[in-house]
């Protein structure tokens, strides 16, 4: 999809659990090549929206269409295949393989047969184009002099840079990142900021759930906001910093 055209369409999302509406009729847009970011106080709904438009939770109402497909009934593993790459709150590394390691599970991640199959179906050649691409990403992303620590080793901030090198391998059209400044030190942030504005100039499209404001305000292009499961607000940052119903939502949270 070339830049500026419709990746990721959300249309009346909505999902309830028993009585609670977590996350009721939202609907916005990702275009190529752009940051989104979906904001909100805690419990606005962020976690849920995230899980539905990856498909480990399912809608109760409305569509998620990426790259021209419905989601309807597409599983977490078939969204990954069809371009759809994600990170989690909890960094999900694995602490006892190296870097290199991690990103080369990404790697097979592309394969719709999924890691284990994808791994024993590989020839010596295959591995070492893996291993090519995978180191690639380790140094697109500032690690690859770090290729053979064990992932458990790296700071917090390190480790979410390293998740993306993994969301990276996959090959994705769309990155999805859950709270990537969550823990982080200001520099680490800094540096995450950064990396992301870099991939972006790449071509790559990214949204990202989050709860800090101001990571969010020097690095998207365009801001959904969230609050009591409804969108609050969308604009430029810029925008979504001057719109009062959103500071009173901040400052309520
Ligand atoms: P956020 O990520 O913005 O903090 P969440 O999406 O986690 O918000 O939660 C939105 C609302 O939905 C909250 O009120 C939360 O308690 C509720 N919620 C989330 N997941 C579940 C669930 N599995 N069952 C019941 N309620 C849930
Ligand atoms: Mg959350």
């Amino acid at each position: 999809p070339g830049r500026g055209s419709v990746l990721l369409n959300v249309d009346g999302m909505t999902k309830r659990f028993g009585g609670l509406v977590a996350v009721d009729n939202v609907s916005f847009e990702v275009k190529a090549g752009t940051i989104t970011a979906l904001i909100g106080p805690n419990g606005a709904g962020k976690s849920t929206s995230f899980n539905l438009i990856t498909g480990a939770l399912k809608l109760t109402a409305g569509h998620v269409t990426f790259a021209g497909r419905d989601l309807s009934g597409v599983k977490p593993h078939e969204v990954v295949s069809l371009g759809m790459a994600r990170t989690f709150q909890h960094v999900k590394l694995r602490p006892t393989m190296t870097l290199l390691e991690n990103v080369m599970l990404g790697c097979y991640q592309r394969t719709r047969s999924g890691f284990i199959a994808g791994a024993l179906k590989l020839d010596g050649v295959e591995e070492r184009a893996v291993y090519n691409e995978a180191m690639r990403e380790l140094e697109r992303v500032g690690l690859a002099d770090k290729a053979h620590d064990l992932a458990g080793n790296l700071a917090l901030g390190q480790q979410r840079v390293l998740e993306v090198a993994r969301a990276l391998a996959a090959g994705p059209l769309l990155i999805m990142l859950d709270e990537p400044a969550a823990g982080l030190r200001s520099l680490e942030k800094k540096a995450l900021a950064e990396l992301l504005r870099g991939l972006r100039a790449d071509g790559k499209s990214i949204l990202l759930v989050e709860h800090d404001m101001d990571f969010v305000m020097s690095l998207a292009d365009r801001v959904v906001v969230l609050d009591f499961g409804k969108k609050l607000a969308e604009g430029a940052p810029a925008e979504i910093q001057a719109n009062p119903a959103v500071q009173e939502a901040y400052l309520g949270s």
